[in-house]
This record gives structure tokens, C-alpha cells and sequence, in this order.
């Protein structure tokens, strides 16, 4: 009877989607995480929540590096600096941002005052600059403040083909 091979057949069949390495913003453990979508999820080491709805900030250089390295989802990021009144005019709509994209896209802001380097790094002219990571690579940047909804639709359309 061919039918008792069917339910290993229909297993073979159904794949398991593929986890997603996430940096925990709290501890910096990689958690991985399967399906994407089946959010919310909690860090494997410290427990906590991998997503909470607003930007991580990040200001040292490691962290910034093992974040936009090691994170498999698309990476938005904020360069901005405490000194700078856009950045801070900014800021309320940029957690709006964070409460639309995640789970698809971890939303960082960087400071680039704490993290000297990072303007020479990445030849940042000017802050805030938006840019956008995916598989630890930059593919699109937009100099200037920005509204939470416009960052929202720069983002997706520089996603589409993407995600
Ligand atoms: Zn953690």
C-alpha cells in the first residue's frame, strides 16, 4: 500500500522555515529564531524580549559591528549625535518606525559621538543619516531628517526586492 509512505512523503515535503539570527539588544547573544514571523520572541540567554518597539541604541563600536553582522534580518539605522536638534526632533517619530518595521527589520539608532569612528568608517558627511544593512552590507542611505513615516516608505521600497 503506497499510502503508508505518505505521511513521511508530506513531511519531507513541508520545510521548516529557516531561523533567523537575531542579536539580542539587551545582552548581544545570538539567538536564532524560527519562523521570523512567529514573533515575539525572547533571547535564549537573558530572557528578554528581542523586540520591544524601539530603537536600540548603540554606542560602542563592537556591539554596532556584531549587531549589523550577525543579525540576520535587515538592520535600519539611525546616525545621529546628542548634539545635533534634528537627531532629537526626530527621535519620537523614529519609534514609530520601530513599532512598524519589527519584527522584519531591527531599527538601531548609533551615536556617533560615543562611536568616534564610525562617520570616517562609513564617510558619514552629516547627522542624522538613515541607512539601511542587509546581510551586514549597506544598500541605500538618505542624509537629513526624516519623518517616521517617510523613513517607513524608504525603507519598504529599498526592502521590496530584499524580503
Ligand atoms: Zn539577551
Amino acid at each position: 500500500m503506497s499510502d503508508i509512505a505518505a505521511p513521511a512523503e508530506l513531511a519531507a515535503t513541508v520545510q521548516q522555515p529557516s531561523a533567523h539570527n537575531i542579536v539580542c539588544p539587551h545582552c548581544q547573544e545570538v539567538t536564532a529564531v524560527s519562523p521570523a514571523n512567529s514573533l515575539p520572541a525572547t533571547c535564549g540567554s537573558c530572557q528578554k524580549a528581542l523586540f520591544t518597539g524601539q530603537p536600540v541604541n548603540l554606542t560602542d563600536e563592537a556591539t554596532f559591528d556584531k549587531t549589523i553582522a550577525q543579525t540576520d534580518i535587515p538592520v535600519l539605522v539611525d546616525f545621529w549625535a546628542p548634539w545635533c536638534g534634528p537627531c532629537h526632533q526626530m527621535a519620537p517619530g523614529y519609534v514609530q518606525v520601530a513599532k512598524q518595521l519589527e519584527p522584519k527589520v531591527r531599527v538601531v539608532k548609533a551615536d556617533t559621538e560615543a562611536i568616534a569612528s564610525l562617520s570616517a568608517r562609513f564617510n558619514i558627511r552629516m547627522v542624522p543619516t538613515m541607512m539601511l544593512f542587509s546581510g551586514g552590507k549597506e544598500i541605500g542611505r538618505r542624509p537629513g531628517a526624516m519623518s517616521g513615516n517617510d523613513i517607513v516608505k524608504w525603507a519598504n521600497l529599498l526592502l521590496k526586492n530584499k524580503i
